[in-house]
């Protein structure tokens, strides 16, 4: 069963299939400028994963990055951003909702990226790279 996923209007819908290919907490300037946010808690999903089941999705492609957002055409919200690498990303807030306000385990980050250029710390136990995943952790002093 897919999970969907639906704006504040309830006029756009999109469901999510299979399992998301990475869960991270990113703390990029990228992320946080674009999503506008402290920190993009996330999903990334195979392009093919996420279908628009009803409604229809405005696109905002950032004016200088290979970043672009999906959002309701009637109400604003962003349903989905994609990324560099081509992934969709969905926003924890929109899973969460859709699973009844909170995040199903399968779903929750597990790591923390680019935490290097945090604007707020986080103490939890998740591994906490300073850049991306194939680089070293930052080590609590
Ligand atoms: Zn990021
Ligand atoms: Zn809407």
């Amino acid at each position: 069963m897919p999970i969907r996923i639906s704006c504040l209007c309830g006029k756009t819908s999109v469901d999510l299939h299979g399992q998301p290919a990475a869960r991270a907490n990113c703390h990029c300037a990228s992320c946080r400028d674009f999503y506008g946010t402290t920190m993009l808690s996330a999903t990334a999903w195979h392009e093919e994963a996420v279908r628009i089941a009803n409604g229809a999705c405005s696109i905002f492609q950032h004016p200088a990055k290979q970043l672009s957002k999906a959002f309701c055409s009637t109400c604003g919200e962003v349903l989905f951003g994609s990324n560099r690498l081509g992934m969709r990303v969905v926003p924890n807030a929109m899973t969460a909702r859709a699973t009844g306000g909170s995040l199903d385990a399968k779903l929750a980050p597990t790591m923390h990226l680019f935490y290097r250029h945090r604007i707020i710390d986080v103490t939890d136990a998740l591994p906490k790279y300073l850049d991306g995943r194939d680089g070293p952790q930052y080590e609590a002093s």
